[in-house]
């Protein structure tokens, strides 16, 4: 295979919980991500999921080093991101950007739809004056808005439309890799179905690889081509999507999954549930052995001391379970 074009190698971001007025001296540490390793092809779109507070979001904000790791490395092609600062991160950056959830909060209201997304080409000196009106007209164009919307202010749009500036002001700099963080979890399911395709668009056009952020399993079923799913900060299973749709092999997964519901009438008769009992234990004092044996039906006594390794179970198929040994 090709060389990727992001390699993540034993990812950890670790945030301190100080106590003490005076000494704020550092008690413990939230593993937020504990440990990732996983690659993304060019030109792919691999989707991340997991419930809230497993550690998605900020694995997405440690690759494009928004958020500084703990350890480990991340490689754009053979660029390390990790080892970079100042300058040379900043020049790296521009091949990389974010959509955040919320475009509302992520849009600065006093900033007209021009202005904001013409904002990173007068940053990384890329274009100004009519070159830079112009390249904003075609991103506003390749994302289905108007000329007119050029001079509105982000408080006129819908949800949708908000969101679309957000992927405008996102492309502006050209990059080759985007991280959508749950980007369509905020808009009216009406909506969310036009912006996957025009992400789906862009992808074709433009030649993107995305990291996909989400919690809706059915979305990430449709867009993306692997699947990783995290619990508690560790990546525990990690395949294309048909093999992971069809033949789950974590407990955790098969739960994920057993909750989405299926379009055909005979097979969403058959659907079991499985119900997790208990709540995602905290990241401040995750369970030792495997992570998630407070919560699995199918636990054995050396699940509660015992790491299980992430290995390949079948080709291109990863997993972290002691019934997988
Ligand atoms: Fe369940 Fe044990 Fe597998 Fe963990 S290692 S998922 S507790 S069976």
């Amino acid at each position: 295979m090709s060389q990727p074009l992001i390699r993540v190698d034993n990812l950890k971001v670790h945030f301190p919980v100080r106590r003490g007025l005076l000494w704020q001296r550092q008690v413990v540490k939230v593993r937020a991500v504990d440990g990732l390793t996983f690659t993304i092809q060019a030109g792919e779109t691999l989707g991340l999921v997991g419930e809230s507070g497993c550690g998605k979001s900020t694995t997405g904000r440690a690759i494009l080093q928004l958020q500084r790791p703990t350890a480990g490395r991340v490689y754009f092609e053979a660029v390390e991101l990790t080892a970079l600062r100042g300058e040379a991160l900043r020049q790296q950056r521009q091949r990389m950007q974010m959509i955040f959830q919320d475009p509302y909060a992520s849009l600065n209201p006093r900033m007209t739809v021009g202005s904001l997304v013409g904002e990173p080409l007068a940053v990384h000196e890329l274009a100004q004056g009519k070159a830079k009106r112009d390249r904003v007209l075609h991103l506003l164009d390749i994302v289905g808005l108007s000329p007119e919307h050029y001079h509105r202010y982000p408080h006129e749009f819908s949800g949708g439309q908000r969101q679309r500036v957000a992927i405008a002001r996102a492309l502006a700099a050209s990059p080759e890799f985007i991280v959508g963080d749950e980007p369509i979890a905020a808009l009216d399911v009406s909506i969310q179905a036009q912006v996957v395709n025009l992400l789906q668009d862009l992808q074709q056009q433009l030649g993107l690889t995305y990291l996909f952020i989400a919690h809706d399993l059915s979305v990430v079923r449709h867009l993306c081509d692997r699947v990783a799913v995290m619990y508690l900060g560790e990546i525990v299973e990690l395949a294309d999507r048909v093999s992971l749709y069809e033949t789950p092999l974590h407990p955790y997964t098969q739960s994920l999954l057993s909750a989405v519901p299926i379009p055909d009438p005979a097979l969403e008769a058959k659907r079991e549930r499985i119900i997790l009992s208990g709540d995602v234990p905290s990241p401040l004092e995750p369970p030792p052995g495997c992570r998630f044996h407070t919560r699995c039906p199918y636990v054995m006594p050396e699940c509660r001391h015992e790491l299980p390794v992430f290995k390949e179970a079948e080709p291109g198929h990863s997993v972290a379970c002691h019934l997988i040994d």
